[in-house]
């Protein structure tokens, strides 16, 4: 086995333990360098990644290394390497491995495009950014996505002219990108030279924001008032940026008069966006909104024998069916699943069988087959998470970088273990259970709103059960 297959198998298994924005960042241009079979030594772009991965993924890097060489690797190094490489296969791997990950590259490319366009090189939009690998050909509708599916299709079919603008929202993993590229590609295939511009609302931001501050407003409005079709993914991320906010509704108004295409994607309807403008939230429910929602059984089954049909893999329906039955939420978790199994049995040469799957995907598993976990096991988990010490978390002492990992600890010993609030407070050095109770309902309301401190917590939740 090379070190590329090595680190490829150990990534298959990593990215189903972290959440997505954490894989990307932190595993993004690493590579083996070097291993003897039981030392491994893992380069990575800048000391940044390396003391992250040392502090805070080494436990779980290790564990990776070692399920899939039958634990024969003991010890890992990181080094920073910054030798140029022609072409690191480890980025590739993610890149495509993770949609962020193809998204990213696609939307650097955008940045270049955008940062040296010239009006006469615009038709070159289209190019760049989307990724043909979504399509409607291989989208499965399901009962929770037809009715966006069927919109999108549309809206392929007669931009500008149905449903002006498309908003689909729905929960992380369900397809909004998918189906919002596969609009894209759709026009594009059916009118060749299409200005199709797909951005993510947070590379909009961004450019926007740039192009204020180097004199460069004129070229963004260009840019983005004369293409034919704008998808902007996770228009979430507009919330409270008023000046960003301000441009794209001129943008938006401009491309609407025009009859030009506008669709939006979001992980909530326009009226749960906080701070969004009134006058955004009404021009989002101009069109159509349609939200998409976790597939059924069958569709779930569907979804997997059309991944394993793409990939020219053959499994038994027994295991899909398992698969499915293991993983009901988001098909990003679905697919990270069935890599995970093909992975493993690539690796070993093996056929796979419900056995090796079922042992697998043991992590996904329901409640039931979670370890119970102690209220001590919560406090350590996040106070290595948020690196302070447990002392700490018993002691007195308010502040902020204190108070918050806390009130996390108090909240998962109410959700996970369902402790009562005064045996939360005795257990967190001798505290009020009012004070428990009013962290439950606090850092509930941040779960809501904080999609990072979600992460974060679905982070420690993976860390605590896996140790
Ligand atoms: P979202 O943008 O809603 O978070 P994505 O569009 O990125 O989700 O979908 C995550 C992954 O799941 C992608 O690889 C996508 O191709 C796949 N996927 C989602 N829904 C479907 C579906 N109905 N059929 C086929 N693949 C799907
Ligand atoms: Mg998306």
């Amino acid at each position: 086995m090379t070190n590329h297959e090595l680190w490829q198998a150990a990534l298959g298994e990593l990215e189903l333990t972290l959440s997505k924005a954490n894989f990307t960042t932190w595993f993004k241009n690493t590579f083996v360098s070097s291993s003897d079979g039981k030392s491994v030594v893992i380069s990575v772009p800048n000391t940044f990644t390396k003391a992250w991965l040392e502090r805070k993924y080494n436990t779980a890097i290790l564990k990776s290394l070692q399920n899939v060489t039958d634990n024969s690797i003991k010890e890992i190094v990181y080094r920073v390497d910054v030798r140029p490489q022609t072409k690191p296969p480890t980025q590739q791997t993610i890149e495509s491995a993770t949609e962020e990950g193809a998204q990213a590259k696609s939307v650097a490319a955008a940045l270049t495009d955008t940062a040296t366009l010239s009006p006469g090189k615009r038709d070159k939009i289209s190019d760049s950014k989307l990724n043909p690998n979504y399509t409607f050909a291989n989208f499965v509708v399901g009962k929770g996505s037809e009715l966006a599916h069927a919109a999108a299709g549309a809206v392929a079919q007669h931009p500008g002219q149905k449903y002006n603008p498309l908003f689909i929202y729905g929960g992380v993993g369900l397809g909004k990108t998918h189906l919002l590229q596969a609009i894209g590609n759709e026009m594009i295939s059916n009118l060749q030279n299409a200005r199709v511009l797909y951005v993510t609302c947070e590379r909009f931001t961004n450019e926007f924001i740039h192009a204020v501050k180097n004199g460069r407003g004129k070229e963004f409005k260009d840019t983005y008032r004369n293409v034919d079709l704008l998808l902007i993914d996770d228009i979430q991320f507009l919330t409270g940026k008023d000046g960003t906010q301000e441009e794209f509704f001129h943008t938006f108004n401009t491309l609407h008069q025009a009859n030009k295409q506008v669709v939006l994607t979001s992980d909530r309807p326009p009226k749960q966006i906080p701070a969004l403008e009134h006058r955004l939230i009404s021009r989002f429910e101009w069109g159509m909104m349609t939200d998409i929602s976790s597939p059924d059984f069958e569709t779930r089954v569907a979804i997997l024998e059309s991944k394993c049909k793409e990939r020219n893999y053959e499994l038994d329906p027994e295991i899909l069916r398992y698969v499915a039955t293991v993983i009901q939420s988001n098909v990003r978790e679905l697919e990270g699943a069935l890599n995970k199994i093909v992975a493993f049995n690539q690796f070993k040469n093996t056929k796979p069988t419900l056995e090796n799957a079922k042992s697998l995907l043991s992590s996904f598993g329901p409640a039931q087959v979670r370890k119970n976990v102690t209220p001590k096991q919560i406090i350590q988990s996040v106070a290595s998470y948020y690196d302070v010490s447990v002392e700490d978390m018993l002691g007195k002492c308010r502040e902020k970088r204190l108070a918050f990992p806390r009130q996390v600890i108090m909240y998962l010993m109410r959700k996970e273990i369902s402790a009562s609030y005064p045996t939360i407070g005795n257990e967190l050095g001798g505290r009020d259970h009012t004070t428990a109770m009013h962290a439950y309902d606090k850092i509930g309301r941040e779960l809501e709103n904080n999609p990072k401190f979600r992460q974060d917590l679905d982070l420690i939740k993976q860390r605590m059960y896996n140790t």
